[in-house]
């Protein structure tokens, strides 16, 4: 039979090699056609695309907005090729009647080992040691602020796949680990062997290291800003692999300018990749550039697992949609 579906790969910019769609390609062999765009917004769409779009695959950086969904004719299924769909109109989406869908079970054991591994270099104050040693330094005193982590609290804000994963590792490491998430079920906590708190201001209070893994919605943007980054233990620490915008950018700024923490580390900022200058003003923060998802094990089997979205789609049934249409 031939083939008369079309897939739209729209920005493949973070994939090493262009025109390389060959994971895609071999979960939707004999199902549909694979494009791979690389474009760079969507005003770049052309109309024939949005006409002939059957499904789409979007990366995290680039936005679909109700007016670019409207132009679409007859697409089933847009795929966030990721687990934060904040970038794509969800309920603009939905109004219209297309499916939109994310991979919410590629990278969740990077993304908690990028954590922990943030966190251990902020504790252990790795960057200064670095670079007294770049500098030829040896002197193991620049670690003076150095605790030990046993009894720590690790506090957990949002404790779904990622926050459950953190929450696991850093409970191995000695930490006294708890949660908010007003969300999970009661008894949870039992399951995973952690403190529930239910209030977030008194996590807040307790935490050693405050690692947020949230989804960015209306209810968590700026979850974080001036007011709880004040009431912060001056020791404490904070720690991003969420959402850049969960976190006010310029709160941090003030909060580690001013001393009301010890330090953060950012994977995610509120405007990426703007603000690295953050870096380098501060020598008590840690930033990556979003790659706390990334192994060369989980980069492949996002991309799989997206195109099997899309296969489930095209084959009528839908899986993993986080805008309610069925
Ligand atoms: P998840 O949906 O499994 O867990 C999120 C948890 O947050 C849920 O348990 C939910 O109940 C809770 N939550 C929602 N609103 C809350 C609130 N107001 N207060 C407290 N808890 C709240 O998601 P996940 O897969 O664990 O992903 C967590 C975050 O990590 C998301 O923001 C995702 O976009 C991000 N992420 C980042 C990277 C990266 O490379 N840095 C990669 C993957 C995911």
């Amino acid at each position: 039979m031939p083939i008369d579906k079309h897939v739209y790969i729209l920005d493949s910019a973070l994939v090493p090699h262009a025109g390389d769609a060959r994971l895609e390609i071999a979960v939707l062999d004999g199902l549909a056609h694979v494009h791979e765009l690389r474009l760079r917004s969507e005003e770049d769409l052309t109309d024939e695309q949005c006409a002939t779009a059957d499904a789409i695959i979007v990366w995290h950086e680039f936005k679909l907005t109700l007016d670019t969904l409207r132009r679409l004719r007859k697409t089933r299924v847009i795929v966030r090729n990721g687990v934060g769909y904040d970038n794509v109109d969800i309920h603009g989406a939905a109004s219209l009647g297309i499916a939109v869908s994310n991979v919410p079970d590629y990278g969740t054991e990077e993304v908690a080992d990028h954590t922990i591994a943030l966190t251990l270099a902020l504790i252990r104050q790795l960057r200064p040691l670095f670079e007294d040693i770049a500098r030829g330094s040896w002197n193991w005193e620049t670690a003076a602020a150095c605790r030990r982590i046993r009894g720590q609290v690790f506090a957990v804000v949002g404790c779904g796949r990622i926050g459950t994963a953190a929450a696991l590792r850093a409970k191995a490491l000695g930490f006294d680990v708890r949660y908010y998430d007003p969300y999970v079920p009661a008894g949870y906590e039992k399951a995973i062997g952690v403190r529930r708190e239910h209030s977030l201001d008194a996590l807040i209070a307790a935490a050693d290291v405050l690692s947020l893994h949230v989804p960015l919605t209306e209810e968590t943007r700026f979850l974080i800003d001036v007011p709880r980054l004040q009431s912060m233990k001056r020791t404490a620490v904070l720690v991003n692999t969420s959402r850049g915008a969960v976190v006010r950018y310029a709160a941090i700024d003030q909060a580690l300018s001013e001393g009301w923490i010890a330090g953060a580390a950012l994977d995610v900022l509120e405007n990426e990749p703007q603000g690295l200058d953050l870096f380098v003003r501060h020598p008590n923060c840690l930033v990556t550039p979003h790659s706390a998802f990334y192994s060369q094990e989980s980069m492949e089997d996002l991309r799989r697992l997206s195109a099997v979205v899309v296969r489930e789609a095209l084959e009528g049934r839908l899986i993993n949609v986080v805008n309610g249409v069925g």
